[in-house]
């Protein structure tokens, strides 16, 4: 089978691979949809210290059929012809870390990332422990189970770690696929979502996933709009997606104000004096728990949230350069590779 590898300096390349097969524990699924994730494009461009390599199949956002269950994979874990997500990363399995579902913060530090460590999801098909999966919910389609398991479901993690979105003023920083996703949770959640972007066509799209108000921070003043929406309170949650806003998201938040930073590398500096001050809680979040993926699905299910419409964009593998082109300059919608 043939895959997608970044070998630096925004080049997309397919290479041979063999077909591969399940050890014990292990399957193979057969990939539907690999979704193009942000981070991607650190890898692409060869600004990550951490990427694959030249020999390492790309993507983290893969969603699919079990093709072949290894020895040792019991019905309850996977059969073939299952509908699937994966959690895209594996750890020791014993240690708290991964025994809570955060396998990505391994204690031995001894796990594994689809795409970094080991192959990922932009190739026809995929090997990963059994324990990595998911149920795909029929009422979902492959390129939503795909955003579930990077993009949105890493807004999703923004959200849920924000709390008592419900009521809350709640600004969302950068409108791509991921602030996209954070809008339409925390308008769905009972937010009046203040949407903040420098392109009107993606302030256009936050309208439609469920923004109250919008602004453009390139053509208005952030500080004035905020304040005339807000009585001049500023915002009481704040959910930074872009990597670049962080000091304007902080410069919106209100007192009492809690906000969470999902963009990188988004530089901040912060005074603690101002921070003690205005009471303000600070955090980050990490994708997501292997038990909030499930959750972020059936919660997209209960709701009939509009995934789906993230995507502008679907590729064939042999598009690889021309999509990861495309996707470099970073002002349209969500990609994704359909097999
Ligand atoms: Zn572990
Ligand atoms: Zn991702």
């Amino acid at each position: 089978m043939q895959g997608i590898t970044f070998p630096g300096d925004r080049r997309a390349v397919l290479k041979d691979f063999p077909d591969p097969e399940p050890g014990p524990g292990e399957v193979v699924v057969r990939v539907r949809a690999s979704g193009m994730c942000g981070s991607d494009l650190h890898f692409y461009r060869g600004t990550a210290s951490f990427g694959g390599g030249a020999d390492t199949i790309q993507g983290h956002e893969p969603c699919g059929d079990v093709h072949a269950v290894g020895p040792g994979v019991t019905a309850d874990l996977a059969s073939v012809g299952d509908r699937v997500m994966i959690h895209h990363y594996w750890g020791c399995d014993s240690c708290e870390q991964c025994r809570s579902g955060w396998p990505q913060m391994c204690a031995r530090g001894s796990g594994k990332t689809l795409c970094l460590t080991a192959h990922g999801g932009h190739a026809p098909y995929l090997l990963v422990p059994a324990r990595t999966l998911l149920p795909l919910p029929d009422s979902l389609s492959y390129k939503a189970g795909a955003a579930i398991g990077c993009g949105t479901g890493t807004a999703w993690g923004g959200i849920k770690r924000l709390g008592d979105v419900g009521g809350s003023t709640l600004v969302v920083f950068g409108q791509g696929p991921v602030g996209l996703s954070g809008t339409m949770f925390g308008a769905a959640l009972g937010a009046r979502v203040i949407a903040v972007d420098v392109e009107d066509s993606r302030l256009d799209r936050a309208r439609e996933f469920g923004a109250s108000e919008v602004i453009n921070s390139a053509s208005a003043d952030l500080a004035e709009a905020m304040a005339d929406l807000t009585g001049g309170r500023g915002a009481e949650l704040v959910l930074e997606t872009s990597g670049v806003a962080a000091d304007d998201a902080l410069s919106v938040l209100g007192k009492w104000g809690r906000a969470c930073f999902i963009g990188l590398p988004g530089d901040v500096r912060i005074k603690t004096e101002e921070v003690y001050k205005k009471q303000w809680t600070l955090m980050t979040s990490w994708t997501m728990s292997s038990i909030e993926q499930k959750r972020c699905a059936d919660f997209v299910v209960s709701r009939r949230l509009p995934v789906d419409e993230l995507f502008s964009h679907s590729w064939s593998l042999d598009r690889a350069e021309e999509a990861y082109q495309w996707f470099d300059k970073q002002s349209d919608g969500k990609g994704v590779f359909e097999f």
